[in-house]
C-alpha cells in the first residue's frame, strides 16, 4: 500500500538558520520514513511579497536547497523541488480563485499582519491577498493528507479544507481534506535574545562553521542579574537555556539549572557545554553541506528531477480538475 502523502514548503530567503532547523526541516527529515513526502521551494510565494526586488531569489533557492540536502532529506525517497517549475500549481491556484470567496481569505490572521508587519512594501496586492490560496493549490494539487506545519500556519491548512469542502461539493469528490500535523515549535531566541530571525539580525545559520557559532554564543544575552560570577540567576528568564532546552540532553540540562541558580558555574561554563552539544548536533550536517555548495549542478538537477515527479503528479490531479469543472475543450468536437 503506498504511504500517506505530506506536503510541506520553505521561501527561499536565503540560508536557513537553527530555528528554521527545529522548528521545522530536523522534523521533516524525519517524516521521510513514513510518508511520501513533497518538499517546495516556494519561489512564488516569496514574490508575493518581495516582487519588487526579485533579484535574489535564485541565489536563495540554491541556499535552501543545499541546506536541505546537508540536513538529510534525501532526494532518492522525497520529491524536493521549486514550484515555479510545476506550472500546473499555477493553474490550480487560477481555478480555485474562481470559487473562493474573498472574505476567507480576508479573514486568514495572517493577512492583517503582514501587512502591518511589512509596513514598508505596498502589499495591497492580489497575490498578497491570494497567497494562502496559492498554498491550498500547492497543497491538494498533490492529494497530501497531511500537511507539518508551525501553530501561526495552522489557519491556513483550516481554509484548505474549507476550500477542499467547498471544491468536493461543487464538482465531486476529488481532493482528499488534509490534516495538520501540528511541530512543536520550541522557543528559540536569537543571539539578542529575541525570536531568531533574519530581520532581526540575530541569527545563527545552519551552515556557519563552528568558530563563527562559537563567536555568535559566546557574547549572547542571558539573565541580566547575573552581572558577576558569584550572582545567582534565572534559567527560565535566560534565552541561553532554551537553547539548552533544544540541544542539549536532561543531564546538561540539571547541571546549567543548578549552577545558575546557586552561582555555582559561570555563564561562560553554561554556554561552553551548549556549544557542545550544538555543534554536535550539526556534525553531519557540517560535514555535508560543503559538498553540495561545491556542486551547483547536482543540486540544480535534484530540484529538476523533483519536479519531474511532482508534475507526474500534479498533472493527474490536473486532469480531474479540468474534467470535473468542464475546460480543456481540445478533442471535444
Ligand atoms: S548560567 Fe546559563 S542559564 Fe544561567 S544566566 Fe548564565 S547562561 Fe543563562
Amino acid at each position: 500500500m503506498s504511504r500517506p502523502r505530506i506536503l510541506s514548503g520553505m521561501r527561499p530567503t536565503g540560508p536557513l538558520h537553527l530555528g528554521n532547523f527545529l522548528g521545522a526541516l530536523d522534523n521533516w527529515v524525519r517524516l521521510q520514513d513514513e510518508y511520501q513526502c513533497f518538499f517546495i521551494i516556494v519561489d512564488w510565494h516569496a514574490l508575493t511579497t518581495d516582487y519588487a526586488d526579485p533579484g535574489p531569489i535564485r541565489e536563495n533557492i540554491f541556499e535552501v536547497a543545499c541546506d536541505w540536502l546537508a540536513a538529510g532529506l534525501d532526494p532518492a525517497r522525497s520529491a524536493l523541488f521549486v514550484q515555479s517549475d510545476v506550472k500546473e500549481h499555477a493553474e490550480l491556484h487560477l481555478l480555485l480563485s474562481m470559487m473562493t470567496p474573498l472574505s476567507w481569505l480576508e479573514r486568514v490572521p495572517s493577512y492583517k499582519e503582514q501587512q502591518q508587519q511589512l509596513a514598508e512594501r505596498d502589499l495591497s496586492t492580489y497575490g498578497f491577498l491570494g497567497y494562502p490560496l496559492l498554498q491550498t493549490a500547492d497543497i491538494i494539487i498533490y492529494k497530501a493528507n497531511a500537511v507539518p506545519v508551525g501553530e501561526d500556519q495552522a489557519p491556513h491548512i483550516e481554509l484548505t479544507r474549507e476550500i477542499v469542502r467547498r471544491f468536493n461539493n461543487l464538482y465531486g469528490p476529488v481532493f482528499p481534506e488534509p490534516k495538520t500535523l501540528l511541530t512543536a515549535s520550541p522557543r528559540i531566541p536569537g543571539t539578542d535574545g529575541r525570536k531568531m530571525s533574519k530581520s532581526y539580525g540575530n541569527v545563527v545559520l545552519l551552515k556557519d562553521p563552528p568558530d563563527v557559532v562559537r563567536e555568535k554564543i559566546r557574547p549572547m544575552l542571558t539573565d541580566p542579574a547575573r552581572k558577576r560570577r558569584v550572582d545567582p540567576g534565572n534559567p527560565d528568564i535566560c534565552p541561553v537555556f532554551d537553547l539548552h532546552k533544544a540541544f542539549s540532553p536532561r543531564e546538561t540540562l540539571e547541571w546549567a539549572a543548578e549552577g545558575c541558580r546557586s552561582a555555582g558555574i559561570g555563564c561562560l561554563d553554561c554556554k561552553g557545554r551548549l556549544l557542545d552539544h550544538l555543534l554536535h548536533r550539526l556534525e553531519d550536517f557540517h560535514a555535508r553541506r560543503p559538498e553540495f555548495a561545491s556542486r551547483p549542478d547536482t543540486v540544480w538537477d535534484i530540484l529538476e528531477e523533483g519536479a519531474r515527479s511532482a508534475r507526474a503528479a500534479a498533472a493527474a490531479t490536473m486532469e480531474e480538475v479540468r474534467k470535473v469543472m468542464r475546460v480543456g475543450y481540445g478533442g471535444a468536437r
